[in-house]
């Protein structure tokens, strides 16, 4: 049964389940809810976290929510181009978000939180901005709970967000996806692998491991039109160096999803709510890359909500935003440039759409910075053989531990 609460936590996905986590160490009495029947399924996810990021939790995980670990990062420009980036940063960790989003709702548990799964928020009641009542379905049955505080973390189509009038994501911020997982007919390289391409549009396209011969292969584009399965068919079944690994019939699951693009048109209090995750827009790539932000946004949302409550003084939420830029800023400000960049590039219409994703790709892979730009754009006139020379020479360079080769796939 669901009971009254002071700090209710709505969504158990990274964010939420980290919030609840730090509000319930905080001595405050916290629930956690989530709408879906099982936390954790069915998953919306590449799965992947860079491994440098994955030590900002402070527990090991245990190998059964480890699929893979891979040691560098691929990226393919223009099906012309191959960088493989092999600094520590770009080394990476698959997991399996079914028992790793579990295994983070049942810490919150075990830290003292209600945890309720098949619980729906549905609707709420707002004073002077305040959200000061909130209704949830649990198990077929209305409960009526009366938080002092509320933690928005219920994902990119945040329900709260539309209760409340906050405008969050129109579809020009948001990237739709698609993968398979699927078994490839060959051994994979220990790599994760990023496509920039036409072919894939304002995003990219990926192979991620998740074991020698397993994998989340899909795509995920800022203005993908027409059927999300149509499209992910059509590029498995075009893109040669995909083509080398999968065939479209050995699929294990489908999961499609939505993904914001860094950034939050409101700001991340409003009222006595504070948003986290997803709903607030906290993630890295210019689009996706999310679990750990996401976690570690959601430690200083409920940390900081548990501190509301106990000096009973709802200003203290304020702080939320410092806490977010102590925690998160740098890499949060380093996404949002950028993504703005990425956006520049990709509307500039001097340049065809194979040189665009060459200058994302190379922005992306950290090969070059985004103030390296205008210098980026002269190797565009360049040919494909002089090019990839070019960029080896910014590697060297910079003493960056990357390869690059030419590909011949168009
Ligand atoms: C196709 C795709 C691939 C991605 N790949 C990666 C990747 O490889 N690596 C990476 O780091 N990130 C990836 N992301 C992003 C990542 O999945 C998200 O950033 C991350 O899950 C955000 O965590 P969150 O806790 O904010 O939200 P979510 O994980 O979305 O959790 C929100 C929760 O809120 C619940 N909820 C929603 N409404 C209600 C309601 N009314 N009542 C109760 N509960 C509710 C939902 O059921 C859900 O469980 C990908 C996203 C997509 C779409």
């Amino acid at each position: 049964m669901i009971k009254e609460c002071e700090v209710l936590v709505v969504g158990a996905g990274p964010a939420g389940s980290a919030a609840a986590l730090t509000s319930a160490e905080g001595g405050v009495s916290t629930l956690l809810i989530d709408r879906k029947k099982e936390i954790g399924t069915p998953v919306q996810c590449g799965e992947v976290v860079g491994e440098p990021l994955l030590r900002h939790l402070n527990f090991k995980v245990p190998p059964a929510a480890v699929a893979s670990v891979q040691n560098y990062t691929r990226f393919l420009l223009d099906r012309r181009i191959a960088i493989s980036n092999k600094e520590p940063y770009w080394r990476s960790v698959s997991l399996e978000r079914k028992i790793f989003d579990k295994l983070l709702a049942a810490r919150a548990a075990e830290a003292g939180a209600q945890v309720h799964a098949d619980a729906r928020l549905v609707s709420v009641e707002m004073k002077d901005g305040d959200v000061v009542e909130a209704k949830i379905m649990h198990q077929g049955r209305e409960v009526t709970v009366r938080p002092k505080i509320i933690v928005a973390a219920d994902g990119v189509h945040s329900t709260l967000s539309r209760l409340m009038g906050v405008e969050l994501f129109t579809e020009k911020a948001m990237a739709k996806g698609i993968e398979y997982e699927m078994v490839a007919h060959r051994k994979l390289p220990s790599a994760m692998q990023i496509f920039l391409e036409p072919e894939v549009g304002l995003g990219y396209g990926w192979i991620i491991p998740k074991g020698p011969r397993r994998a989340n292969v899909g795509l995920a584009a800022i203005g993908l039109t027409g059927n999300r399965r149509d499209r992910l068919q059509e590029w498995l079944s075009t893109n040669p160096l995909v083509m080398r690994y999968f065939e479209a019939d050995h699929v294990l699951e489908v999961k499609t999803g939505d993904a914001p693009i860094p950034g939050f048109l409101g700001g991340p209090r409003r009222g006595n709510v504070l948003f986290a995750g997803d709903a607030a827009g906290q993630t890295l790539a210019f689009v996706g890359e999310g679990i750990m932000p996401s976690y570690i946004c959601g430690q200083g949302a409920g940390a900081v909500a548990a501190a509301a409550v106990r000096f009973n003084d709802v200003d203290r939420l304020d702080c939320y935003e410092q806490a977010v830029d102590d925690l998160m800023g740098d890499e949060l400000a380093g996404g949002g440039a950028l993504k703005d960049i990425i956006l520049d590039v990709w509307t500039d219409q001097n340049i065809s759409e194979g040189d665009r994703t060459v200058l994302c790709g190379l922005l992306m892979s950290e090969v070059i910075f985004p103030e390296q730009i205008e210098e980026a754009r002269e190797l565009l006139s360049l040919s494909n053989y002089k090019m990839v020379q070019a960029i080896k020479d910014i590697v060297a360079r910079r003493k960056i531990r990357a390869t690059v080769s030419a590909l011949r796939l168009r």
